[in-house]
C-alpha cells in the first residue's frame, strides 16, 4: 500500500503480537478504507484478480492500474486506480463491499497489519527479517470491536499466508537491489521488470515467441510446465528477474549462443 505515514504505528510487531480488531458491514465506518487508498499489487495478487474478472493480464494493467516508479530501487509497481466514477475509491468497491472479496489483494488481506522486509547482517550473511506494524487510521472503528488476534492468527484467518509464501522471493528482489546500493535501472530494464512481475500474458508471449529459448538453457520439463501452469510461469518470472538484474546466475546462455572467441 502507498501508505499515509501519518497513521502507521512507529513499532515493530511479530507474528505473535496481540490485537483485537473486528470489521462487518454494519459498521459505521463499512468500505472507508476502500475509498482512500493506493493499493501496491504483487504478482500473484494480479494473477488472481485478472482470472477472477476473466481479462488478460494487459486489459487488467491498462484498466485498473498506474505505474508507480519507486524512487530508491526505481523499480515500477502497478497501483491499483482510483475510480473518478467511484468518490476517489477503489475500482472493486460497491455498497455491499469487496466485489473480489475472495481474490483481494494481500495489502487488503493483512488490513489494518502492515508488513515489511528488510535484510539484517548475519553471522553466515545475511539473513531476511519479516516485520509488521499496525495502522491505526482514526476513521478505522475496528479496533473498538471484535475478538482478540495474533498477527499470525489474523493472515491464515485472512487467507494471506497463501499469499506471503506466493510471493515472498519477488519481495526479496526488490529488496536485495534496493539494499546493494546499485545503480537505477534504465527504462528498458524497467520494462523488462514490469513485464515478468506483472504481465504474464506478454511475458509468455515473450519466452514462446521471441529467440528467448534459443538463447538460454532452460529444463525441457520447465518449459512444458510454464506453457500451462501460470504459477509456474510466476516464479520462472522471478528466476529471470534475478538474471537480469544480475542479483544470482539463475538461467545459462547456452554454449552456441555465445559469442566465438578468436
Ligand atoms: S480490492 Fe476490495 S478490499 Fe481491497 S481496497 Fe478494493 S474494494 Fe477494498
Ligand atoms: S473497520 Fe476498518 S477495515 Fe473495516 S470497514 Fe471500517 S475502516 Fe475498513
Amino acid at each position: 500500500m502507498l501508505m499515509d505515514m501519518g497513521v502507521v504505528e512507529p513499532v515493530k510487531r511479530t507474528l505473535d503480537s496481540k490485537f483485537k480488531f473486528g470489521c462487518h458491514n454494519d459498521i459505521s465506518c463499512f468500505n472507508s478504507c476502500c475509498s482512500r487508498t493506493s493499493i501496491i499489487l504483487t504478482p500473484y495478487d494480479i494473477v488472481r484478480i485478472k482470472n477472477r474478472l476473466g481479462i488478460s493480464s494487459g486489459d487488467f494493467l491498462e484498466k485498473y492500474t498506474y505505474t508507480y516508479i519507486d524512487e530508491g530501487n526505481s523499480h515500477p509497481y502497478a497501483v491499483l486506480k482510483v475510480m473518478d466514477d467511484n468518490k476517489g475509491g477503489c475500482p472493486f468497491v460497491t455498497p455491499e463491499g469487496c466485489s473480489i472479496y475472495e481474490d483481494r489483494p494481500s495489502n487488503c488481506r493483512y488490513y489494518p497489519v502492515g508488513q515489511g522486509l528488510m535484510i539484517m547482517g548475519g553471522e553466515e550473511g545475511p539473513v531476511n527479517e519479516e516485520f509488521y506494524f499496525f495502522i491505526r487510521d482514526p476513521n478505522c472503528l475496528g479496533y473498538q470491536e471484535g475478538r482478540e488476534w495474533t498477527i499470525e492468527s489474523w493472515r491464515i484467518n485472512q487467507g494471506a499466508d497463501i499469499y506471503d509464501e506466493m510471493t515472498r522471493e519477488w519481495m526479496e528482489i526488490q529488496l536485495r537491489r534496493g539494499a546493494s546500493g546499485e545503480p537505477k535501472l534504465d527504462e528498458k530494464k524497467q520494462a523488462m521488470l514490469y513485464m515478468a512481475s506483472y504481465d504474464l500474458d506478454k511475458f509468455k508471449r515473450f519466452i514462446f515467441e521471441s529467440k528467448f529459448l534459443d538463447l538460454l538453457e532452460i529444463d525441457k520439463v520447465e518449459v512444458e510446465k510454464i506453457k500451462t501452469d501460470e504459477i509456474a510461469l510466476m516464479k520462472f518470472g522471478f528466476k529471470y528477474l534475478k538474471y537480469i538484474l544480475m542479483l544470482e546466475e539463475t538461467l545459462k546462455v547456452k554454449e552456441e549462443s555465445l559469442p566465438s572467441q578468436r
